[in-house]
């Protein structure tokens, strides 16, 4: 026995390793024909082989199977060319078959890896273990207030899943994070997964220990579930490092068990004793066949994978020339980056493109709480409006102007035009930059205020804005700045 003041001496490291289900966004369901869909009437997408009813049989979906492989070439891993559907066995009120049609032993896909950042520290690596594919079990909707019966919805049996198992190489809450950050980000840009947690559509398990700094041997580990959300994840992780180092510490043990999160009281409770895989009695599905995958077909995937958000960023920076930074913020997801690069299109300062869409076009879209799919404003209107800024035709400051004018005009019902040329001519926005209309307003107004002049000659250098405002007042705002400052200075400091 060690006392328990050596006990306290003791630092523990965390080890995590994730398992992450998402749902395909087929059209289809994984063995049958039914729609997938999130939020029709229950139990309206269902049929025998969804339901399990006797002698209906699965018939695999390639879309399916296609999707998976994305996911796994994305990574890194490899596409095995034979893999063994297998019924993992157990009730569950939602769950018809009385088996869930998984992969065991033999998966579609082996290894690979996620590479992530945590702030400013250098690039970090999360090994995977294995990628397989399965179907989703219904939902069970438990009474609301008021209510005493709990429903069963099946709509959600048969819907495709990918479950990812990462390697326990995280080592702390914030890796988990963004760790889970970058798979969602992969599976977006691959469109296999839309990334959706409150609908669902992406769920995970967090199997979490802890072990004496230095010590090889890995812990008892606990198996965190219903987390919605990816701060929820780690909101739960850092409640369970804590749990588990302070009954370690007062010389307890950790049992290995599943627990539930509950979001609302910030604190996880056991749910049941973890049980092993022989406790599902795996078999391998007799109703399907092994599943085998040409080395064409795994060819023909990887040649149609589309460019991934790491290359993408690359590509930005050495092409377009503008900064780290920006490259990440606008190779964040697949459409903003298709959205810089169709305005880059039909515009050439690559630089003031990427300021505009981060300040100006991203306000919009968190301001309106709208996807750009969603946003009117298009990559034709940006280039237009920019490219009048780039021309001197308007100023930054009425871009601004033209700009609240056509989202307003963009997101409003009526059929009005937002085309920024249309709303310039409209609103008289024509910046002036000819300088033979500027210079006798220049030399007016220095004639009219002789002792501001003469005040700004002696040292009063912060007169230099009146002068400014006074042209621009005498100009209705339309002289451009630039050459009214550059006229001015010429003339008062001579
Ligand atoms: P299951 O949960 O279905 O029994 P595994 O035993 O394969 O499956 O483990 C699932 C996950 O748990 C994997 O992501 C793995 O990295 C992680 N894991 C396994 N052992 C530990 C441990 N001691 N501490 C933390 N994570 C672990
Ligand atoms: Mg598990
Ligand atoms: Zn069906």
């Amino acid at each position: 026995m060690v006392s328990s003041a050596q006990t306290k001496e003791i630092i523990y490291q965390p080890v995590i390793g994730l398992e992450v289900h998402a749902q395909l966004q087929t059209e289809t369901k994984i063995f049958c024909g039914c729609k997938v869909a999130y939020g029709e009437d229950p139990n309206s997408l269902t049929c025998p082989i969804c339901l399990g009813l006797p002698g209906a049989l699965p018939v695999l979906n390639k879309r399916a199977v296609e999707f998976a492989m994305r996911m796994i070439i994305a990574v890194g891993g490899s596409v095995n060319e034979r893999s063994v559907f297998a019924r993992k066995n157990y009730f569950y009120p939602d769950l018809p078959k009385g088996y869930q049609i998984s992969q065991f032993d033999k998966p579609i896909g082996t290894g690979g890896s996620v590479r992530y950042n945590v702030g400013k520290e250098p690039e970090r690596i999360c090994r995977l273990t294995r990628i397989h594919l399965e179907e989703d079990a219904g939902k069970s909707l438990h009474p609301e207030a008021g209510e005493s019966q709990t429903r069963v919805d099946l709509n959600r049996c048969g819907t495709p899943l990918i479950e990812i198992v990462s390697e326990p190489d995280l080592a702390s809450p914030q890796e988990a994070y963004a760790y889970l950050v970058r798979l969602k980000q992969l599976l977006q840009y691959l469109q296999v997964c839309t990334g959706d947690m409150e609908k669902g559509h992406l769920r995970c398990d967090a199997n979490i220990s802890v072990r004496p700094v230095g010590q090889e041997k890995l812990g008892t580990r606990t198996e965190l579930k219903n987390m919605n959300s990816f701060k929820g994840v780690e909101r739960a992780l850092t409640f369970e490092i804590d749990r588990q180092v302070k009954l370690l510490r007062a010389g307890g043990e950790v049992e290995q068990a599943s627990l539930l999160w509950d979001e609302k009281k910030q604190m996880a409770e056991p749910m049941r004793s973890k049980e092993e895989s022989h406790d599902y009695r795996y078999f391998p599905e007799p109703d399907l066949l092994n599943l085998t995958i040409s080395s064409e077909w795994i060819e023909k995937v990887t040649s149609d994978l589309p460019e991934l958000p790491e290359t993408r960023k690359k590509r930005f920076v050495s092409e377009y020339n503008i900064r780290e930074y920006d490259a990440v913020v606008l190779t964040d997801s697949r459409e903003l980056a298709d959205f810089y690069e169709q305005v880059m299109n039909q515009f050439d300062d690559a630089q003031a493109a990427a300021n505009w869409i981060q300040t100006e076009y991203l306000k919009t879209l968190n301001d309106l709480k709208i996807s750009i799919d969603q946003f009117p404003v298009r990559p034709k209107q940006v280039a237009s409006l920019l490219g009048l800024v780039k021309s001197g035709k308007i100023s930054g400051k009425m871009a601004k102007t033209v700009y609240a004018e056509m989202v307003s005009r963009a997101t409003d019902d009526t059929e009005s035009d937002f085309t920024p040329e249309v709303i310039v001519e409209e609103l008289g926005l024509v910046q002036v930059s000819d300088e033979s209309t500027i210079v006798p307003i220049v030399e007016k107004i220095i004639a009219d205020n002789e002792p501001q002049v003469t005040a700004y000659r002696g040292g009063k250098d912060k007169l230099f804005g009146f002068f400014v405002g006074q042209v621009m007042k005498e100009t209705k705002g339309q002289a451009n700045p630039e050459i009214v400052n550059r006229l001015l200075k010429e003339r008062l400091d001579s």
